[in-house]
């Protein structure tokens, strides 16, 4: 496989080969040249496919806090998207690995963000004869099922032609995730049934077979205490049971695991014999990234109180201690680090040779 960002059929095959092999292919918020350069340089490490995704949110703080972002027409988000894609195609080729680059959660009032980043899709398809994105996430789980399924219906119909992968929720993840709180949710919406599941696979394989879903079994987004719901990775295999019954085809679904932060190992395992191809990751890399910051500061704090003056004399300059590629690398290594684990968890590595 060629290094670089992959798309269309490509990577489409790669996630094929993901779930016979029981590994998933880890995604990574993204909000930064730094932190995309360190889920790259993790995967350089593993010599491993990753994949970089970007919020809504985390897109217009690539773009910039500055710039207007206005409700309806979210120009920040869609330029930030746009722009940490095209970063991520010109350096992934020198890091050796296949890329992947998707955008995550979309809910119904951001559709304009998701609006623009297909037309930025259209532009670069018709220069380069493939998507700018591997994939887009719709997330339009809030909204009645019929509602759902029939927004995606529409929007994979824009996105077929040019092999593009669609995400989409059905049922309610738990948690706050880029500033959507769930945590109130009714307990039995935060599990899938197999038929709620099976009418996504019914409406949309017609179109293109390249979908992807986000089934609620329990999970949460972001890292909380033990709570009342419980994770439960076997259901995703009676989503699979139904969906086979009902094709005549081994595991049909492609599944993918949100709110995976804080999982147990068992749980991960479960999921991916289950047919998870993907797993979101950004809680634990968020939290990652700042204890490189945490423990440089703890490490060196007599020399980060002024510019001139350190524990080794009043004359001593810290210009090295506080140059930010000093102490971002910090954060960015201890990232890589919680990357390459990530990595692992999925059994998304090489086999010992
Ligand atoms: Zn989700």
């Amino acid at each position: 496989m060629k290094a670089g960002v992959i798309t269309g059929d490509v990577a489409w095959a790669l996630l094929q080969h993901a779930k016979e092999n029981k590994y998933a292919i880890p995604a990574f918020n993204c909000t930064s040249t730094s932190t995309v350069n360190s889920v790259l340089e993790a995967g350089m490490k593993m010599g491993r496919p990753v994949m970089i995704q970007f919020s809504e949110g985390g897109a217009a703080f690539i773009a910039g806090k500055a710039l207007p972002n206005e409700k309806g027409k979210l120009q920040a988000s869609i330029l930030g998207a746009v722009a940490g894609a095209n970063f991520v195609r010109n350096v992934a080729p020198a890091y050796g690995i296949p890329v992947l680059v998707h955008s995550d959660h979309c809910a119904k009032k951001l559709l304009p963000w998701f609006d623009g980043m297909l037309d930025a899709d259209e532009a670069f398809f018709k220069a380069h004869g493939e998507p700018l994105f591997l994939s887009h996430m719709l997330d339009l789980s809030e909204e009645p099922d019929e509602e759902n399924i029939a927004i995606c219906v529409k929007y994979l119909k824009r996105m077929a032609p040019m092999k593009i992968i669609l995400e989409m929720e059905i049922g309610i993840t738990g948690g706050v995730e880029d500033g959507v709180d769930n945590s109130g949710t009714a307990k039995e919406k935060l599990y899938s049934t197999p038929e709620d599941v099976y009418a996504v696979y019914e409406n949309l394989n017609p179109i293109s077979p390249m979908f992807t879903i986000a089934a609620a079994f329990g999970n949460v987004h972001g890292v909380y205490k033990a709570g009342n719901v419980v994770l439960s990775p076997k259901l995703l295999g009676d989503f699979q049971d139904y969906a086979g019954k009902k094709t005549g085809k081994d595991k049909p679904l492609c599944l993918v695991f949100h709110g995976g932060s804080g999982s147990t190992k068992e749980e991960i395992a479960t999921a991916l014999s289950n047919g998870i191809v993907k797993m979101n990751i950004d809680t634990d890399t968020q939290w990652a990234y700042w204890e490189g910051l945490l423990k440089f500061y703890k490490a060196k704090e007599g020399y980060l109180q002024g510019q001139i003056g350190n524990p080794e004399g009043e004359d001593k300059p810290n210009k090295s201690y506080y140059d930010p590629r000093k102490w971002i690398r910090e954060c960015e290594t201890s990232m890589v680090k919680r990357v390459q684990e990530a990595c692992q968890d999925l059994s998304n590595v090489n086999p010992a040779s």
